[in-house]
């Protein structure tokens, strides 16, 4: 970790690195600690006793049962399990209608994909509600784009490129109002409402209870945690069918040896916010104050800041300062209520994967839009729902902070830049 963060390391919504905490969590499963957690043995016992314990940590930040939480490689794998799993269960189940999913075009790729495929394969109808210029879906017509064949509505709660919060309890209070007017239908009440949580997991509160969802997907390496390892809230009772079938681990929903090392540091990264949350509180915060569902213009305002931690300062220094010093930029999505660790910069008559070039060679590292799609050069969905022109979206860099980004940093940058982007511009 060291030699990167000599780096000035700008991309935490890519990765994070891991926690010297969590690795030390890791390492006796890497070494003596090795046993099958299905064996009998004292040694397979000692690895169950992790992952159980491990369960219980995650099951206490999602405030749901020890039996709700199932482990997956990743959220990519829970979005897909979600998402495919229902379906199926659906199908299974003799739905006698053609599955009806409800998400949107600025999703993470891990949940446009399969249900863009399942469509192709004429499984199920998607629809998608428009899109909003700061990156928030528009969901004022959602209580009419509800239908009878809607089983799932699946909307992340914080987008990964800009930042942007979605508006999740406003969504989970027009299906709560849906579910009551309409009967269950075998049994289950429908639509189930799946949340991709892993952009808001440092930052706002995932108790699935409040939030009122079905389903919830969240990652480790987002949060300090090593890679390879996630897990998806499934509420009990929610029809579901296993994607990856064997020797039925996690409750039979999830099959294979379980990824001891990598959930045992997951659920250490877990601990780490809770204890940050309470020291915060410790601190004079409010006790809800890790959550930033509060307004952009207060976001913005410096008397308001002062004393929200320092990720929010950080991000607000950089913006403001990068305003002030390099003309023509903006920041997309900049009027949402937005997580505060993304900063989505567009630089008009910039070739954003030239300066992130340049970056890189003064040891910036900084990203544009999804690293998943990073290689393949393509304009980045979420701009482009938001309606920037290609144009402009190839001219946005992300920028993105964590609790390792320091001031001296974000002023090394800000001394860079300015002269880069003139440069870029000729
Ligand atoms: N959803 C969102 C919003 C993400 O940012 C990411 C990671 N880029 C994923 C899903 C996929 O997570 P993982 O890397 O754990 O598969």
């Amino acid at each position: 970790m060291s030699s990167i963060l000599k780096k000035i390391y700008l991309d935490y919504a890519a990765t994070t690195p891991i926690d010297p905490e969590v690795k030390k969590a890791i390492e006796p499963y890497l070494e003596d600690k090795f046993g099958n957690p299905s064996s009998m043995h004292s040694l397979g016992q000692e690895a169950r006793v992790a992952v159980d314990k491990s369960r219980e940590t995650v099951a206490d930040f999602l405030g749901c049962n020890f039996t709700e939480v199932f482990f997956t490689s990743g959220a990519t794998e829970a979005n897909n399990l979600a998402i495919k799993g229902v379906v199926n269960k659906f199908q299974v189940l003799g739905f006698k209608f053609r599955v009806g999913i409800i998400t949107n075009k600025i999703e993470h790729k891990s949940v446009l994909k399969p249900i863009e495929n399942l469509e192709k394969a004429g499984l199920i109808d998607a629809a998608y509600p428009p899109v909003d210029k700061n990156g928030v879906a528009d969901i004022s017509n959602l209580k009419n784009e509800i239908k009878e064949n809607t089983a799932l509505i699946s909307v992340m709660y914080v987008n990964n490129e800009t930042g942007a919060i979605q508006s999740i309890k406003e969504i989970s209070a027009i299906i709560q109002e849906w579910k009551s007017r309409n009967k269950s239908k075998f049994g289950i009440q429908y639509p189930l409402f799946h949340i991709d949580a892993v952009q808001a997991a440092r930052h706002l509160s995932l108790n699935v209870r409040e939030l009122g969802c079905d389903l919830l997907s969240i990652s480790s390496h987002k949060i300090y945690g090593p890679k390879g390892v996630g897990a998806l809230y499934v509420k009990e009772g929610t029809p579901i069918a296993p994607l990856i079938e064997g020797g039925g681990q996690e409750m039979g929903l999830r099959s294979g040896t379980e990824n001891i090392a990598g959930i045992a540091g997951f659920s250490r990264a877990i601990e780490l916010i809770k204890s940050s949350i309470s020291n915060f509180s410790a601190q004079g915060g409010p006790a809800s104050g890790w959550q930033f569902s509060i307004s952009n213009k207060k976001l913005n305002s410096k008397s308001e800041i002062r004393n929200k931690p320092q990720i929010l300062n950080i991000r607000n220094y950089f913006e403001e300062n990068l305003l002030k010093e390099i003309k023509d930029i903006s920041i997309n999505g900049k009027d949402a209520s937005r997580a505060p660790h993304i900063s989505n910069v567009l630089f008009r008559g910039v070739d954003a994967e030239t300066l992130l070039i340049a970056l890189d060679e003064m040891g910036i590292m900084a990203s544009s839009g999804s690293a998943c799609q990073a290689k393949a050069i393509e304009p980045s969905h979420v701009l482009l729902a938001m309606g920037l022109s290609k144009k402009e979206v190839m001219s946005s860099v992300r920028f993105s902070f964590g609790k390792f980004t320091t001031k001296e940093e974000i002023d090394k940058v800000l001394e860079i830049l300015p002269e880069m982007v003139e440069k870029l511009r000729k």
